[in-house]
């Protein structure tokens, strides 16, 4: 019975130990090339939920009255004319279709949304905006809203900006915020209170001893936006934690090939 018992708590050992060095998949702005889905729509959150992804990414704006809105790019085009996120209301921001023929969303409705995902946690990425009050406002708004739905275990947050990576620390130190500009070292984002790095893979080519690095100052590695087999097998052979990419499926099945 006691020789058992050791034989199950060996496996356990080794199927946790495992467990720890499969690299996770991120959905960047959802699982946008599923039937019917586009970048950052409230369907490529629900797509990436239903392919049991580790998460799913969606980026982020203020609006020019204060609201937390979703989109990717800077400006957005309506009617044949480009107009910025951060200088439009959100009453002429809803009048933006995305591709699938959603209305843009706010960051409240894709909270609402996402409250009601079983599977993937929710990668917000603060877009850099024109001053640090408007980042500030905006990191204070969505994570507020985030706590109201107690939904502050599932959510993780990315910025290209530092000021964004100290602001979540001040506003919710228990959060993973993680840093996306590709020049700070392991050393400086682990004395930041940065969860870990998420570069592009060209950082990860460049300086692989840094994957290593986080992982000895206890961070973790998430790569941007790997989509070619070989960029994914590299990233796989380099044990980062995360896999950002446009290609959840393949990803996943050439994770299981490993
Ligand atoms: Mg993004």
């Amino acid at each position: 019975m006691k020789r058992n018992a050791i034989i199950l708590l060996l496996f356990i050992l080794l199927f946790s130990t495992i467990g720890i060095h499969a690299q996770q998949i991120i959905a960047h702005r959802g699982y946008w090339k599923a039937d019917g889905s586009a970048q950052n729509s409230i369907t490529a959150l629900m797509k990436a939920d239903s392919i049991r992804v580790y998460g799913s990414e969606v980026d982020i704006w203020l609006s020019s009255d204060g609201i937390p809105v979703v989109n990717h790019d800077a400006t957005v085009t309506l009617n044949g004319k480009k107009i910025r996120m951060e200088e439009t209301p959100l009453a002429t921001l809803r009048q933006v279709k995305l591709s699938n023929g959603e209305t843009l969303p706010t960051v409240e409705e894709y909270l609402d949304a996402f409250a009601t995902c079983s599977q993937t946690k929710l990668i917000i990425e603060f877009k850099t905006h024109s001053t640090k009050e408007r980042e500030a406002e905006l990191a204070k708004k969505v994570i507020g809203m985030v706590r109201e739905r107690g939904l502050q275990e599932k959510v993780e947050y990315i910025a290209f900006g530092i000021h964004f990576v100290q602001q979540v620390r001040i506003i919710d130190p228990q959060a993973k915020v993680y840093y996306l500009n590709g020049d700070l070292s392991p050393r400086v984002l682990a004395a930041m209170g940065a969860a870990g790095f998420d570069y592009h893979y060209n950082v990860a080519y460049k300086r692989p001893e840094w994957v290593h690095a986080a992982h000895d100052l206890g961070q973790q590695v998430n790569i941007w936006t790997v989509n070619k087999p070989e960029d994914i097998q590299k990233m796989i052979d380099l044990k980062v934690d995360f896999i950002t990419t446009d290609e959840p499926l393949l990803v996943k099945e050439i994770l299981q090939k490993q």
